[in-house]
C-alpha cells in the first residue's frame, strides 16, 4: 500500500478524527458496537452515557492504548491509524488522559510532566521547558516543586491535562475530568477547557457531569450498552427521551 496515496484519500474529508463503524468484543460480549462518529477541527465533542455504556472503551480504541478495535475504522486527520501501535498514534498529535488518577505522587509536579514529555518522545525544547509552559497553560505553576500526591484535586486533574498537553497534540481526549470536583472547580475546569479550544485544540470529553457538557459542548454522542444512541446539540440529545430512558433505565436496575 502507499501510504502517500492513502493519505490523499481521506483527507478531503475535513474531519480531524473520523470513526467508522468500530467495535471492541471481549469474548462474547460487544462492549463497543458498531460506533462511528465524526470530529470536526477545532470542537470540543461531548460523550454521554450510563455506566458500563463502552465510553472509556471508545476512547481506547481510537488511542490504540491499551488496545484498538476488532472491527472498523480511525481516520486521525486524513490517516488511517487503527492498525498503528499506540505510540505511533500518539505521534499523530493524539492524547488521552484516563479515568483513573495517574500521575507519580511523589515526583514534584513539574517532573511528572517531564516524565511525561519524556516519554512521549517531547523534541525541540528540553523536557524541562516545555513542562513549564505545559503547567503555565493550565495554570498550577505554583506547585512546580510540590510532590503531586499533595497537591489538591482540581490541580491533579490539571496536572494530567497538563503531561498530555506538553506532547502538543492536537486532538486532546479527558476521560472523566471532572470527576470529584465541587461545583466552583468544575466553572475553574470549564475556563480552563474553553481556553485550550480558543487556542484551537479540539477536544473529545467523556463525562458524567452533563452540565459540564452542557456548557461546553458543540455536539454530544450518547452511548449506551455499546451503541450510539444520540447525536446532536446537548440541549437536543439531554432532553431526549430515549436518551433519559438509558439514563433512568440504569439508575433504576
Ligand atoms: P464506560 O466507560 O462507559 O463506563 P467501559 O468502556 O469502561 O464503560 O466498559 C464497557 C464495558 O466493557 C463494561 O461492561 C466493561 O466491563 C467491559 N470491558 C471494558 N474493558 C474490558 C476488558 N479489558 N475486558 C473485558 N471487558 C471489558
Ligand atoms: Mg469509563
Amino acid at each position: 500500500m502507499n501510504p502517500t496515496t492513502e493519505f490523499a484519500s481521506h483527507r478531503t474529508s475535513g474531519h480531524l478524527l473520523e470513526v467508522r463503524g468500530v467495535s471492541r468484543r471481549f469474548g462474547g460480549f460487544l462492549a463497543v458496537d458498531n460506533v462511528s462518529v465524526r470530529v470536526n477541527r477545532g470542537e470540543i465533542l461531548g460523550i454521554a452515557g450510563p455506566n458500563g455504556a463502552g465510553k472509556s472503551t471508545l476512547f481506547n480504541l481510537i488511542s490504540g492504548v491499551p488496545f484498538g478495535p476488532t472491527a472498523g475504522e480511525v481516520i486521525f486527520d486524513g490517516r488511517r491509524i487503527d492498525q498503528m501501535p499506540a505510540h505511533k498514534i500518539a505521534r499523530c498529535g493524539l492524547r488521552r488522559t484516563f479515568q483513573a488518577e495517574q500521575l507519580f505522587p511523589t515526583l514534584s509536579v513539574s517532573d511528572n510532566v517531564a516524565v511525561a514529555c519524556h516519554y512521549l518522545g517531547g523534541r525541540g525544547r528540553s523536557a524541562k521547558t516545555s513542562a513549564e509552559s505545559a503547567l503555565e497553560t493550565v495554570g498550577i505553576m505554583k506547585y512546580r516543586d510540590v510532590p503531586a500526591g499533595e497537591i489538591p484535586l482540581l490541580a491533579k486533574k490539571k496536572l494530567m491535562i497538563a503531561s498530555a498537553l506538553v506532547a502538543q497534540p492536537r486532538l486532546l481526549m479527558l476521560d472523566e475530568p471532572a470527576g470529584g470536583l465541587n461545583n466552583e472547580d468544575q466553572a475553574d475546569l470549564i475556563l480552563l477547557l474553553r481556553e485550550l479550544q480558543k487556542g484551537g485544540l479540539t477536544l473529545l470529553i467523556i463525562e458524567h457531569v452533563l452540565s459540564l457538557l452542557r456548557e461546553l459542548a458543540n455536539r454530544m454522542i450518547i452511548l449506551s450498552s455499546g451503541e450510539l444512541l444520540a447525536e446532536g446539540s446537548p440541549d437536543a440529545v439531554l432532553s431526549d427521551p430515549q436518551v433519559l430512558e438509558a439514563y433512568l433505565g440504569k439508575a433504576a436496575a
